[in-house]
């Protein structure tokens, strides 16, 4: 996907505030962020969206949550934080490759506001 801003950033070619790497994960500051510490947990395969996750996927989106409690702590956020990912349409999804945020360093406001 050459044109997924973010398949990009995993093959190095925009840059970002790296906050891990490993062979199938990377993992990066949110550009805009919405907390002290926003960070994005990403598969470098490009995986549109959640629904388009398949069985195969399974390990790498384990890992993606496995990861987040460790580098949230790193990140300043050991107190807690919220992890969102953003599916499609409705849920608000801009970027279209997989992206698990992971957001805290303060108390997080109340989960949903209409
Ligand atoms: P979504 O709404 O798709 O769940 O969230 C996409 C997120 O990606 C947004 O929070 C946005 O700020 C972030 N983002 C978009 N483009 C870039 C970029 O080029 N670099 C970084 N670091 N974050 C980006
Ligand atoms: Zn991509």
């Amino acid at each position: 996907m050459s044109d997924c801003i973010f398949c990009r950033i995993a093959k190095g070619e925009i840059p970002c505030a790296k906050v891990y790497e490993d062979d199938e994960i990377l993992a990066f500051k949110d550009i805009h962020p919405q907390a002290p510490v926003h960070f994005l947990i990403i598969p470098k395969k490009h995986i549109a969206t959640l629904a388009e996750a398949t069985p195969e996927d399974a390990p790498v989106l384990g890992r993606m949550l496995e990861l987040a409690p460790r580098l949230a702590a790193d990140q300043g956020a050991a107190e807690g934080f919220r992890s969102i990912i953003n599916t499609g349409r409705h849920g608000g999804q801009e970027v279209y490759h997989l992206h698990l945020h992971v957001l805290g360093g303060q108390p997080m406001p109340a989960m949903l506001k209409y």
